[in-house]
């Protein structure tokens, strides 16, 4: 547990109501498992980012940075730190000509409704995936043929020194479902999206037509981190997953969704070490019948050896 005095100070910092303490992941993750946090915060500046990191950094506290929480399992027994969620009180989305300036809190969903709004194309890949700018940043989140870095032009940072930085494409060296920031552990307070002028219509049209190919394949209805493993070389995971008998599979309450093998669901009281077991026992089957080692795209926090 961090001490009582950092909980006061932090408190100062971030200002009444911006910070919980022993507060339930589970209520933050689409998983929805996942123990208490020491303390939760939901800093409405970027001032207050950089000072809770500083006080963090310099304390030796453990920091954990989230968006929507929809790429994490969190442990059962929680995490012993800060937790810094970047959400909807740093969600600004303005559009200037071609070019969208987005704060790291804002949903795809919302810069996607923005983009359309002003009749510019491209991001449309992104409307379904249900995270924030910041995530996506991260992950170089894609779908259905565009990645973010397809559009991202740079993204500014908090660096690990504490300095507001702006970095380029190229140094954001952004690969699959990763990137340098995520690799060296920089704070994503916002990016510079470039799109192309588009009948709206259209813009519309290709969203809709993407929202009911994600409704057909993927279980919407329940509780998930969407694909739990990455895309191995030369296969898909879902399909080994599947030819290797994994579908349907349970441990506890976490299944291998049986309409979308790819996606582990909590199929109603999963714990996260249900979940846990069940991603273990897969990749073990499919490393045993294929000898393809499959490893999560899903982001594990307060696991020990994770
Ligand atoms: C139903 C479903 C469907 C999905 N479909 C897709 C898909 O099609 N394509 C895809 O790529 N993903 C998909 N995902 C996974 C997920 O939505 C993406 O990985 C998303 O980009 C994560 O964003 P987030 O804000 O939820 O990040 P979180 O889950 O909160 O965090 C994910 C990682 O990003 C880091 N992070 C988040 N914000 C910041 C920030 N501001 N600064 C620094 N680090 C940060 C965290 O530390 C963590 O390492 C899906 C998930 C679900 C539940």
């Amino acid at each position: 547990m961090i001490p009582i005095s950092a909980i006061k100070r932090l408190r100062g910092i971030l200002g009444e109501g911006n910070l919980l303490t022993d507060e339930p992941m589970a209520a933050h993750t689409t998983f929805r498992v996942g123990g208490p946090a020491d303390a939760f915060a939901t800093p409405d500046s970027i001032e207050a980012v950089g000072a809770v990191a500083a006080f963090c950094r310099e304390g030796g506290i453990p920091l954990y940075v989230m968006g929507c929480g929809s790429n994490l399992l969190v442990a059962d027994a929680g995490l012993r730190g800060v937790v810094l969620r970047i959400g909807p009180k740093l969600a600004d989305v303005q559009v200037e000509g071609e070019q969208v300036r987005v704060q790291a809190g804002a949903t795809n969903a919302k810069v996607a409704r923005a983009a359309l709004e002003a009749g510019l194309g491209g991001f449309e890949f992104a409307a379904g995936i249900p995270g924030s700018l910041g995530g996506a940043a991260i992950m170089n989140a894609g779908a259905y043929g565009g990645e973010l870095r397809d559009v991202a032009r740079a993204v500014t940072c908090l660096s690990p020194a504490g300095e507001v930085v702006r970095l380029s494409a190229a140094e954001a060296d952004w690969g699959y479902r990763r990137s340098m920031m995520g690799e060296r552990g920089y704070i994503v307070l916002g990016a510079e999206l470039r799109l192309q002028p588009d009948d709206p219509a259209v813009i519309r049209q290709r969203m809709d037509d993407l929202a009911a190919r994600r409704n057909r394949k993927q279980p919407l209805d329940m509780p998930s981190a969407g694909s739990t493993f990455k895309r191995p070389e030369g296969h898909f995971a879902g399909k080994l997953i599947q030819d290797a008998g994994f579908q349907g599979y349970r441990v506890g309450g976490a299944e291998v969704s049986r309409k979308h093998a790819g996606f582990v669901v909590n199929a109603g009281d999963a714990t996260a070490a249900d979940i846990r077991q069940l991603m273990d026992d897969v990749a073990a089957g499919v490393a045993e019948r294929f000898g393809v080692a499959l490893q999560p795209e899903v982001r594990l926090w307060g696991f020990g050896d994770s």
